[in-house]
Formats: C-alpha cells, sequence, structure tokens
C-alpha cells in the first residue's frame, strides 16, 4: 500500500502517519521528494487494507491510497516516483544525472594492466573503473583473480586516477574485504539470487550495482533489487547484461527493451553491459549507442590494453584505440540527445573508501 501525502505535508504529518502504520506492527518506508511525500506500507494484511485506507483518509493529511499489486514495493516507482540518484565519490548516476561510462578489464591481471588500463579509460571519457578481483568463471580451470593483490591494484588505480572503482563481490565471507577497497559492489549475474550475499552487501552500506541474472525475469531482478533496499540500502543499481536465449550467434542475448520496462517500472538507476551481453568486441558499439538511446543511465564495458593476451573475456574486451572511438561516438550521440557525459576532471577524489583506509 502507498499513502501519497497532500503537497506541503509536515514533519509532523508524515510522523502521525508513521506511526498509525508501526503500532500496527507493519513496516513503512518514507520517501519525500520535491513534490510529494510518499509513505509506503509493507506487510499489511489484504483483509485490513479497506479499513486502515478510510482511518487514513479521515485524517485529512492524505492525497491518494494506492495498493500496489506488484510483489515488489521499494523498487517500485509507486512508491517513489522521483528517479533515484546514486552518488559515488565524484560521480552521480540516475536521473537527470550524467551518462556515466564504467570502463576496465574484465579482471585485474597485474599492475602495468590496470594501471595502463585506467589511465586510458579516463583519458577516453570513462567515470568510473571497473575491474574483477573475484572471478566467477565458469570453468574452475580458468583464471580466478588476483583477489586482494587486485583489490590493492584497484586502489591504487583510483589513487592515480580519481576513479572510484567498482568489483564483483562473490561470497558474504569477502565483503569485509572487498567493501574496505571497493566504492561499488557488483553482484554478479550468476549471484543476482544470492539473497544473503544481497542482504549482507546491502548492510556495508556501499552502493550495489546489480546485474540481471542470465536466465532471471525482470520481475525476479527487481525482487533481487527488493531485497537490497529492504535491507536498508537506497544506493541500487541496475544492469542489463543479456540472458541466456535460444540464439547462438551472440554469447548472450542483450534485452534492450528491459531499459525501457525497468525505467517504466523502477525509479532505480539502469545501465546495459553491451560486453556479456554480446560476448564479442564488433558488436558492442552498436548495443552500447543502442542502450544509450533506449534510455540507459549509464554502461559498463571491459577494456583490455591486449584484448587478444586477456586472461578472461577478450573477445568481447576492447582495446584503447576501439575504445576511444566508441567514447567519441557516446559523446557526440550524448549531445544529440541532450544529455551531458559524465567526465572525472580531478585526481584527489575522497570517496568513501579512502575514508575508510
Ligand atoms: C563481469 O562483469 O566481469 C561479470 C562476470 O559479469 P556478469 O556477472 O554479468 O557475467
Ligand atoms: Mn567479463
Amino acid at each position: 500500500m502507498v499513502i501519497v501525502l497532500k503537497d506541503g505535508a509536515s514533519d509532523a504529518d508524515v510522523a502521525s502517519i508513521t506511526s498509525m502504520v508501526t503500532e500496527n506492527g507493519w513496516r513503512v518506508n518514507v520517501s519525500r521528494g520535491e513534490e510529494k511525500t510518499i509513505v509506503g506500507v509493507i506487510g499489511i494484511p489484504p483483509q485490513e487494507k479497506a479499513t486502515f485506507k478510510d482511518h487514513l483518509l479521515a485524517l485529512g493529511l492524505v492525497q491518494d491510497v494506492v495498493y500496489v499489486s506488484s510483489p515488489y514495493k521499494l523498487v517500485s516507482r509507486h512508491f517513489k516516483p522521483e528517479p533515484t540518484v546514486v552518488q559515488v565519490g565524484p560521480v552521480r548516476t540516475g536521473g537527470g544525472a550524467p551518462f556515466v561510462v564504467m570502463a576496465g578489464p574484465c579482471a585485474v591481471e597485474s599492475k602495468a594492466q590496470l594501471l595502463e588500463t585506467a589511465h586510458a579509460v579516463k583519458e577516453a571519457g570513462a567515470a568510473v573503473l571497473r575491474g574483477g578481483a573475484y572471478k566467477p568463471r565458469t570453468s574452475p580451470y580458468s583464471f580466478q583473480g588476483l583477489r586482494e593483490e587486485g583489490l590493492q591494484l584497484l586502489a591504487e588505480a583510483r589513487t592515480q586516477t580519481g576513479l572510484p572503482v567498482i568489483t564483483e563481490v562473490t561470497e558474504t565471507k569477502y565483503l569485509p574485504l572487498v567493501s574496505q577497497y571497493a566504492d561499488i559492489l557488483q553482484i554478479g549475474t550468476r549471484n543476482m539470487a544470492s539473497f544473503d550475499l544481497l542482504k549482507d552487501s546491502a548492510a556495508t552500506g556501499r552502493p550495489v550495482f546489480l546485474k540481471r541474472g542470465m536466465a532471471a525475469t525482470i520481475e525476479e531482478f527487481m525482487l533481487s533489487a527488493e531485497y537490497l533496499m529492504a535491507a536498508g540500502n537506497a544506493n541500487v543499481i541496475l544492469c542489463e547484461r543479456g540472458i541466456r536465449t535460444f540464439e547462438t550467434s551472440t554469447r548472450n542475448t542483450l534485452d534492450l527493451s528491459a531499459i525501457p520496462v525497468v525505467k517504466e517500472i523502477s525509479h532505480l538507476p539502469i545501465y546495459a553491459d553491451p560486453s556479456h551481453g554480446t560476448g564479442k568486441a564488433s558488436l558492442v558499439r552498436p548495443m552500447a549507442l543502442a542502450a544509450l538511446v533506449a534510455g540507459a543511465d549509464g554502461l559498463q564495458i571491459e577494456v583490455h590494453p591486449h584484448p587478444e593476451k586477456a586472461l578472461s573475456d577478450g573477445q568481447q574486451s576492447l582495446n584503447f584505440k576501439r575504445f576511444g572511438e566508441l567514447m567519441r561516438e557516446i559523446a557526440d550521440l550524448c549531445a544529440y540527445l541532450g544529455r551531458p557525459l559524465a567526465r572525472v576532471t580531478t585526481n584527489a577524489v575522497a570517496t568513501a573508501a579512502d575514508g575508510r583506509g
């Protein structure tokens, strides 16, 4: 149930409604937008809704009471009509914030590889550095990542470039370490439905980048995001990274329609990952541009100094030249669409992670 308060609702009005909800043992989520204040009620039994609605309307403070039939609440636009803007160090994403490109290698492989890539992607216009330290590989014989050393290298790259860093956390037991270094925690496609990992990641307070499960419906994707928000973390970024279909000419089928669908149903930022979404470097450019036009808030793109030598996902990684060309096209298309492109111009960035040492 969603309670829309009359315009100009005071803090005292919100408090009296909140206590009416909590006195009944139900949970509450308050969203104070610039124009509207919305109070979400979670856990109200269906048979009590009509009576409670009458009580609310009798208060004279309420404009409307809406029943939300979707199984997710906090991530829904009914709950929060204004888009969520997530702040990560100097970068803001979502809503009207500039378009963000996260770029970097699939896996952190060495100091030279990561630092070279970090400087190159920043120079080309990326605003966030990606790099896997804990790699969830399909084969146990494939490179599994540099783990803590990889995290340290990401931190060094952040210090040198000022770019916030995003890296995947694959298990709850790695969270204390990963959240010490990462500005954004990535939950990969294989873990979208690892609900304890979602809850524990949310509890760190770090922004969470949630990738769609490769066989997940959009509703299941939203419910995983709901786990993060229900655990008290409002800084959630979603990412469409391709789903498993009958088609074999691409690694996955990038579901571009998921972008406008998610925009309609949720207030959270939605990104696209054309690298995993296609599995082929030649397809990254068209799908990146298409995702921008489809309304994505940002992109995540794999870039490697020598894709032919990469320890993971070389076939879908762009070299610096191709990434630079793509970024110029993205900048042109952003200008055409009237959307600024996010850029990090300083090196001295105090991120939350830096503060923790
Ligand atoms: C990745 O971003 O490196 C990754 C493994 O992505 P996904 O979980 O989408 O496969
Ligand atoms: Mn990869």
